[in-house]
């Protein structure tokens, strides 16, 4: 077996942080939750794929976190006295990215999983180094793209775009191979027996072959929907891990509710899909939606928050407990649910629109869009504050944004400082009054024409990339009737339910809907999926919260 001995490339000056020791105090209260064990030299302690996976803290001797390549290994870390094993898979429970090996034999301090989560709740001191130190070696593995999947894809692929960013957001680490810009990836499709027709290929842990997956698929290969129990009644269901979603997780599984999350896609919602937010509180230099939306995930799973990655198509709500059926069959019951499905944009714009989605039309501008369109013209088409940060974000790779308006200006639809930014960027021009009426290409956009509404012109643009960020629609269509909506179908609640609402519903109690309460009672919304809400991440964040106020007032009745 060969090893090529690559070590995690580190930020040197993270790396006390990265790969922390402990003292022997903080040995000591390790100690306590775990039991010793005696290494011998060329143990596997952990092998990749494993559903089973101890903290380990190094007593004495060295072991070391390999990454299997077929019959090659590469180097991730060693670990020697007083350092631990461990990264966020551990506190969701998924399998094992990589094998760990006895290098030097001696003594661990092994923890099983459910005791060390226990710990890093328990313990404030150890919680933050463990938890500092889990999310910073995700960050690095990510940035090296090290892990146990290899994407083989195309940037002129809309289902390469589609995967890349599903694993991104959810923060997972893969290695990219290009099939037009790496000379070795012939080798490695006919290893496989791969046709270039079938990209993306996605290869877990060198074995498993899927040609183009859903992201469906992606999640169930990569576990991430192992071992829910079905029959588990579980306190507080909560569909949908946008910053309303992830609150009320937070919130509910740090007050000792038994919190289990559906989500359809990635945690972050529509603030995932932000490149920086700029108003929320506490982040005066802003934060990107994605960051915030990691952070928010591994809190929620630190305070052990279950998370599926899974669409809800149904509620039962007739009887209780209330049945929540998703899209993989399951069916899991829960006394208390929290609907926190959002909105997204309108994407009825123009009828050849879906042809080009992520071809050239894309609703989100990440990292992951602005490194395609680099060094070329783009249009933004909105006025509102999402349009706006996709400019302003835009406008540092692209050569020019067009910014095409409905109205006259931005004065109405968007905050201030943004209209600023807007006005002092050279590069972006800001056309009012103007639509977009077509988009033409051929298995990529190639051109888009604009109107204006108030002079009739019409111009036709050479433009491959197109970002839109139009008025959204709330996510209620799976539940079906189940509860009272708006006229634009957004969920009512509390004192917005009117007493006609109440009565089609046949509301049993005799206490009016709680505030986030819907009308059926233990059921709420929060969020943008909720009629009458803001809008915004810091309202979401307040409502979700909120929300499990009430949860545990209805749990008492
Ligand atoms: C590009 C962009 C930039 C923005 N910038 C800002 C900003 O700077 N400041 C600000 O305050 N606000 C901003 N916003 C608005 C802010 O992001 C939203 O108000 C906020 O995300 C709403 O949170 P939420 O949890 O209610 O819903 P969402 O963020 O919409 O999350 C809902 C989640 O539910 C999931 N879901 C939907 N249906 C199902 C289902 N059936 N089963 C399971 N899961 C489901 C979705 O996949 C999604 O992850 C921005 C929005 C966008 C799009």
């Amino acid at each position: 077996m060969t090893d090529t001995r690559i070590p995690l490339p580190l930020t040197r000056s993270r790396s006390e942080e990265i790969f922390p020791v402990l003292t022997p105090e903080q040995h000591r209260r390790v100690a306590e939750r775990g039991h010793m064990r005696v290494t011998r030299s060329g143990e596997v302690l952990v092998e990749q794929g494993d559903s089973t996976v101890p903290f380990f803290l190094v007593v004495s001797g060295e072991i070391e976190i390999l990454r299997p390549l077929g019959s090659a290994e590469t180097l991730v870390a060693v670990f020697g006295p007083g350092q631990f094993t461990g990264e966020v898979n551990m506190l969701s429970g998924r399998r094992a990215l990589f094998r760990i090996r006895v290098a030097q034999p001696g003594e661990l301090i092994e923890v099983d999983r459910r005791e060390m989560q226990a710990m890093m709740q328990n313990d404030a001191e150890l919680g933050e180094i463990i938890m500092r130190a889990f999310i910073l070696r995700r960050v690095e593995l990510i940035a090296a793209g090290m892990g146990d999947a290899v994407l083989v894809g195309s940037n002129h692929s809309a289902d390469t775009l589609r995967t890349k960013e599903f694993l991104m957001r959810n923060g997972y680490p893969y290695s990219y191979i290009d099939l037009e810009r790496d000379s070795d990836v012939q080798n490695l499709l006919d290893t496989f027996h791969i046709a270039a027709s079938e990209i993306p290929v996605v290869i877990f842990r060198g074995q498993l072959v899927l040609r183009n997956p859903t992201n469906r698929q992606v999640a169930e290969a990569l576990g991430f929907n192992e071992a829910v129990d079905q029959r588990r009644v579980r306190d507080l269901i909560i569909v949908g891990a946008g910053p309303s979603g992830l609150a009320a997780a937070v919130y509910g599984a740090s007050e000792g509710l038994d919190v289990l999350v559906l989500e359809a896609s990635s945690p972050g919602g529509q603030a995932g899909s932000s490149s920086r937010i700029e108003n929320y509180l506490g982040f005066p230099t802003g934060i990107s939606g994605q960051e915030l939306a990691a952070r928010a995930y591994s809190q929620a799973q630190k305070f052990g928050t279950e998370i599926l990655i899974v669409n809800a198509t149904h509620l039962a709500c007739d009887r209780k407990p209330y049945v929540v059926e998703l899209e993989n069959g399951a069916r899991v019951p829960g006394r208390a649910i929290l609907i926190a499905t959002g909105a997204e944009y309108r994407r009825t714009l123009l009828e050849n629109l879906s042809r080009f989605e992520g071809v050239g039309v894309y609703y989100g501008a990440t990292f992951v869009e602005a490194q395609l369109c680099g060094g070329d013209e783009v249009v933004v088409v909105g006025g509102g504050n999402s349009a706006g940060q996709a400019a302003v974000f835009l406008a540092q790779t692209a050569t020019r944004v067009h910014m095409l308006v409905r109205s006259a200006g931005l004065a109405e639809s968007m905050s201030r400082y943004l209209i600023r930014r807007i006005e002092e960027t050279p590069t972006i021009v800001l056309r009012p009054h103007t639509e977009i009426v077509s988009l033409e290409g051929g298995d990529h956009l190639e051109s888009v024409r604009w109107r204006n509404s108030q002079t009739g012109e019409t111009e036709e643009h050479k433009i491959s990339h197109a970002f839109i960020m139009t008025g959204a629609v709330p996510n209620t269509r799976w539940l079906e009737g189940c509860l009272a909506l708006d006229t634009k179908e957004f969920i009512k609640t509390g004192p917005d339910l009117s007493p006609e609402d109440l009565s089609a519903a046949h509301w049993p109690l005799s206490r009016p809907p709680y505030l986030l309460e819907t009308s059926v009672p233990t059921v709420f919304a929060a969020g943008d999926v909720r009629s009458g809400s803001l809008k915004r991440v810091a309202s979401a964040v307040g409502e979700g919260s909120a929300a499990v106020s009430f949860v545990h007032q209805v749990l008492r009745e």
